[in-house]
């Protein structure tokens, strides 16, 4: 596969534009998936012409007005970071970044609950970082997280499958506009859907569905929105189970009593938290492999991203 363009906050890729002149590596992003991944950096601070080193900022005011200021000389950035921003976004949008990738707790660069302080020097964690706001209120549909959580094992899992799922669909809009392109894609994708939402996974059946009196280009706009939004809501346990359930039926004939006994248990096992999702989907792959079941084969669900990832592997 292609590698998937991810936006970056410039520090964690090792490079020393800090305002101390440090960085903030981290090998994760930059080792095991880095090698999935070609990065766009973006150094909010440096590109919008301030030096290495410089002062330190935070960002000051009302949470809902916040103003980017340096600490000790109190000079307002934030007209000069916002018009940076609004310059670099239009760049950004010809880059088909899958996704972005913050520096947690940045003035500039943080995605969520970033200090604002107020005039008696307190801070509120309510604040985003000025560049990273523009960001994503410019691409609303676009996964974000910062590195912060993404040692979050649950919140790396769905980010990931988030990036890999939407390079898939890039890939279905760099062919021809089509119901049948459209239908194949979400027929690989069901049981992906599924574990996320139940609910999506209705709406958007029923859109592929009632596909036929919609302009394709509504049609795929709104298929957008909805699979983004659906991959955006947490598995869980329960509904792993549900998605392993439901393929069980795929099985009925062919399963001797053992191994549906088998399979039986470690969905059980995985519903209440004693064994990770790998296990039961190592063993439903073997099936699919050893009885050869064409629409499973075909099923993202099973093989979403790359093992090397090492994903999936908590309970
Ligand atoms: S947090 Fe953002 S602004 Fe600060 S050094 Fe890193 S990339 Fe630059």
């Amino acid at each position: 596969m292609e590698k998937i363009k991810l936006g970056i906050s410039t520090c964690l890729l090792g490079e020393n534009v800090r305002y101390d002149g440090g960085h903030k590596l981290d090998r994760f992003l930059t080792g095991t998936l880095g090698q999935f991944v070609e990065y766009v950096p973006v150094c909010p601070e440096v590109e919008c012409g301030l030096t290495i080193s410089r002062e330190a900022m935070r960002l000051e005011g009302d949470p809902e007005s916040q103003r980017l200021v340096t600490i000790r000389t109190k000079s307002d950035m934030t007209e000069r970071m916002i018009r940076w921003a609004q310059k670099r976004i239009t760049e950004l949008a010809n880059e088909d970044l899958c996704g972005f990738i913050f520096k947690s707790d940045s003035p500039s660069s943080g995605m969520e609950r970033i200090k604002v302080y107020n005039e008696k020097g307190k801070p509120v964690k309510k604040g985003v970082g000025i560049f990273a706001r523009i960001f994503m209120e410019h691409f609303p549909l676009l996964p974000v997280e910062d590195e912060g959580r993404l040692h979050d094992p649950k919140l790396r899992d769905n980010f990931i499958e988030r990036i890999f799922t939407l390079k898939r669909w890039r890939k279905v809009l760099e062919r021809k506009v089509s119901r049948r392109n459209l239908v194949d894609f979400h027929t690989r994708h069901k049981l992906l859907i599924l574990a996320h939402s139940p609910r999506y996974y209705q709406m958007m059946g029923k859109l592929v569905a009632k596909g036929k009196d919609l302009p394709l280009k509504e049609l795929y706009q709104k298929y957008q929105t909805l699979l983004m939004e659906s991959l955006y809501l947490k598995t869980s346990p329960k509904k792993n189970a549900n998605v392993l359930q439901h393929m069980m039926g795929y099985f009925k004939e062919q399963l001797p009593s053992d191994e549906k006994q088998e399979s039986l248990d470690v969905i059980d096992f995985h519903r209440n938290g004693l064994i990770p999702l790998i296990v039961p989907i190592t063993l439903f792959n073997h099936y699919v492999r050893k009885y050869d079941q064409p629409y499973l084969k075909q099923q993202t669900y099973l093989n979403p991203h790359p093992l090397e990832l090492q994903l999936r592997n908590h309970v």
